[in-house]
């Protein structure tokens, strides 16, 4: 990685992680402000206000890239990206898997180039998480510390789950990888009582021996952080952690997702985290520490923001966005 800057989550390796809005994560945040200019105001608020959770709003996050990586986006500042009324009668329950091909775009020449390849689909978090909160808050090893099993995730203000929302992209994500060829798993479709835990997560994608792996999730930031960003794997070597092989690939793939993604659904890159770039690195995920095999998590829209939010509940918006991400696997499983 380009980035030569101080260690930016110093006590996160050395045990549970410690409560949100301990002084010490207050004291660290400022800390870290000063240390890293380019991250300054939306990793502030982002720490403020983000959730606990794999992959939601925790932990050390920066930005991944330096000027000469950042992907291109469509539209770049035109400041209506993402703003435009959701399309048809898509609503947060409008959870069908709409799968006409003629809605797949350039994916749809190429049925077939991906047989032999395996993708894991990580929809994040479960929706019966909440009824299970004794076993979620249970705490794995992710190798450079322990956390906690699984996290009940974000909603809308209106209520609509995370969960619901990462199994509805997740469902349309699979149906465009299939009809590419692919061979497709998910880590959970709402057919278990709880969980996977983040360590069992990374583990279904490794036993897969997986080509590449996605966790989708949304997060549930401050009203007016809008946007979404690629969460990719820092190198980790610690405990059963090592991220070392993985960076490099989960790199390319995270950017060629995030590049897809933001083409598909018109919406822009992570305006309070990620510098502009939408792409993060972190070594404080379970789901990535533990990970052999290529991986990302995207944070697909800020649930907590009322605009995005109208995006996250459109089935159609849901629809653009799984196919932002099956184009970018394609295009990168495809090398
Ligand atoms: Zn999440």
């Amino acid at each position: 990685m380009s980035y030569t800057g101080p260690p930016l989550d110093p006590f996160d390796p050395f045990g549970a992680p410690p409560p949100r809005r301990s002084p010490l994560r207050r004291g660290l945040t400022v800390a870290l402000a000063v240390l890293v200019p380019g991250a300054l105001v939306g990793w502030l608020a982002y720490a403020t206000f983000g959730p606990d959770g794999e992959g939601d709003g925790s932990g050390s996050a920066r930005a991944a890239t330096g000027s000469t990586s950042a992907p291109r986006w469509p539209n770049p500042g035109n400041g209506k990206s993402g703003l435009a009324a959701p399309s048809g009668s898509g609503t947060a329950t409008d959870e069908t898997t709409p799968s006409d091909p003629a809605s797949s775009g350039k994916g749809s020449s190429g049925e077939g180039s991906l047989a032999g390849k395996v993708v894991v689909i990580d929809p994040g978090h479960n929706p019966t998480n909440v009824e299970h909160t004794a076993e979620i808050n249970r705490t794995v090893d992710i190798g450079t510390h322990s956390k906690e099993c699984d996290t009940t995730g974000t909603s809308t203000n209106s209520g609509y789950s995370e969960a619901r929302f990462t199994l509805d992209v997740a469902h349309r994500l699979r149906t465009l990888l299939q009809q590419q060829g692919a061979t497709v798993k998910l880590t959970q479709d709402a057919d278990r009582p709880y969980g996977p835990c983040v360590d069992e997560r990374a583990r279904i994608g490794n036993a897969a021996h997986a080509d590449a792996v996605v966790s989708i999730h949304a997060d549930g930031s401050g009203a007016g952080n809008r946007g979404f960003h690629v969460i990719l794997p820092g190198s980790v070597r610690a405990g059963a952690a090592d991220t070392r092989a993985i960076v490099g690939p989960s790199k390319d793939l995270g950017k060629l997702i995030a590049a897809d993604f933001a083409e598909a659904t018109g919406t822009s890159p992570s305006n309070y985290i990620g510098g502009g770039t939408g792409l993060v690195t972190r070594e404080d995920l379970g789901g990535l520490n533990l990970s052999t095999v290529p991986k990302v998590f995207i944070e697909c829209g800020n649930m907590r923001d009322s605009k995005d939010a109208a995006l996250l509940t459109s089935g159609a918006w849901r629809q653009k966005a799984a196919q932002g991400i099956s184009e970018g696997i394609v295009s990168f499983l495809r090398g």
